[in-house]
């Protein structure tokens, strides 16, 4: 489904930490993945069934799905496959604040979201309350929704639910 013309179809945003990976187990869906980015390992939670729900969000709304997380690339090689999802755009949070950059590391990703993303639409799936908190008052953020996150419990059926009806209201 195109969305209006020229301003760019609406992106899906996807944080890996509290939001795909939650920080317990929530139900047997979940298994454990050890994953070991640039040579450091971590036991993470993914459920296979999210890759899945997410194409069928983005498909039906005509959006992009694209990574808002600290992985970055390192999400496609260690995230994407365990969960069915193709390798992805992500928005490049770089690993530490260069000296121009204050604030807590939420405002932080929240800027960078805010560039990234250029004004198109989008929905952001997040756990980290200072990023959710700052997004709005970013000058570059677009039409945006942001389905805040329980870490504990991650990404669930409602949470996709309350994004394809914002999406579904866009394209009207
Ligand atoms: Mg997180």
């Amino acid at each position: 489904m195109p969305y209006r013309p020229g301003m760019g179809s609406p992106l899906v945003l996807l944080d890996v930490d509290g939001v795909l990976n939650p920080f317990e187990r929530p139900h047997k869906g979940y298994r454990r993945h050890r994953c070991s980015p640039d040579g450091v390992t971590f036991r993470l939670w993914l459920d296979a069934g999210h890759g899945p729900a997410l194409l069928a969000l983005a498909e039906t709304a005509g959006a992009e799905l694209a990574w808002a997380s600290y992985w970055c690339d390192n999400a496609n090689e260690w995230i994407a496959p365990r969960i069915g999802l193709p390798a992805l755009p992500f928005v490049p949070i770089p690993r530490f604040p260069g000296p121009e950059e204050g604030g807590t590391l939420g405002a932080w990703k929240a800027r960078h979201v805010a560039r990234w993303t250029e004004r198109r639409p989008f929905v952001w799936f997040e756990d980290e309350p200072d990023a959710t908190d700052r997004i709005g008052a970013e000058p570059g953020a677009g039409e945006h929704l942001l389905v805040v996150v329980d870490p504990l419990t991650g990404l669930t059926a409602e949470h996709l639910d309350t994004a394809a009806a914002w999406l579904g209201g866009l394209a009207r």
